[in-house]
């Protein structure tokens, strides 16, 4: 972040600038999480959970991104919907990991088998 009084670039962390000495900390708080959130619904926890159904691995993406923008931008909001297309994408993606292997595996005993 930067100091508003002198424009010096300061670690998060600081309360002063160093170079000036003007205190930063409560100013940038404020700037910086009150633009962010928004009173619109989380369209994209629901884009998510249904993705999630069909494109287990995008749904998952989709939902990852939905709940970190639930806890950031939309107060929480579409956060249980987030999360349950987060479970569902991840058991899908298990199981078709698990189906690939096992075909994986049941070809390569059958080629061994004829070879
Ligand atoms: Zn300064």
């Amino acid at each position: 972040m930067y100091c508003n009084k002198c424009g010096t670039e300061i670690p998060d962390s600081a309360s002063f600038c160093p170079t000036c000495g003007f205190p930063v900390k409560n100013q940038t708080q404020d700037t910086a999480q009150a633009p962010q959130t928004s009173n619109g619904e989380n369209t994209l926890a629901i884009v998510g959970f249904i993705l999630s159904f069909f494109f287990a691995i995008i749904g998952l993406i989709v939902s990852a991104v939905a709940l970190h923008k639930a806890k950031t931008v939309y107060n929480g909001r579409g956060k249980g919907l987030a999360i349950a297309g987060i479970v569902i994408g991840s058991i899908e993606t298990i199981v078709i990991v698990l189906l690939v292997l096992f075909y994986v595996s049941f070809f390569a005993t059958l080629f061994s088998a004829i070879a």
